[in-house]
């Protein structure tokens, strides 16, 4: 496995399929949709592809152990439109500022799902 691609979350194949998928007017339930096809794909790719988290000590609980596999954000997806040149990156500052508010609005999480209320206290830790 080339290095880095442990904490690669962009695989050309999804660039492709945010290329192919995304549309300026999408509604934010396709946007949500979109991106959990991403995040399949992400895990997908990972697990093809043997990849695993980089092991790591936790500066929380000194805890040794693989780093939390990573996930497509909602946030994530729509600036990847900007930094792989498939919208101009006003149009995408944009969207950012309307899916915050959207967010926000519906309780939605980092990954547009309704968040539990209510909110749990979570740890700190990063890893699985
Ligand atoms: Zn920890």
């Amino acid at each position: 496995m080339a290095a880095g691609d442990a904490q690669r979350v962009w695989f050309s194949q999804m660039v492709e399929r945010l290329r192919d998928h995304w549309h300026p007017d999408m509604p934010f339930d396709a946007l949500i949709s979109l991106r959990d096809d991403l995040d399949a794909m992400l895990q997908r790719l990972r697990l093809e592809g043997d990849i695993t988290s980089p092991v790591f000590r936790c500066r929380d609980c000194g805890r040794v152990g693989p780093a939390a596999p990573p996930h497509v954000s909602v946030r994530a997806m729509v600036l990847s439109l900007s930094r792989f040149g498939i919208a101009p990156a006003e149009q995408i500052h944009a969207l950012e500022k309307q899916w915050a508010v959207h967010r926000k609005q519906n309780e939605l999480d980092l990954y547009g799902k309704r968040t539990a209320s209510p909110p749990v206290e979570r740890s700190p830790c990063t890893h699985g």
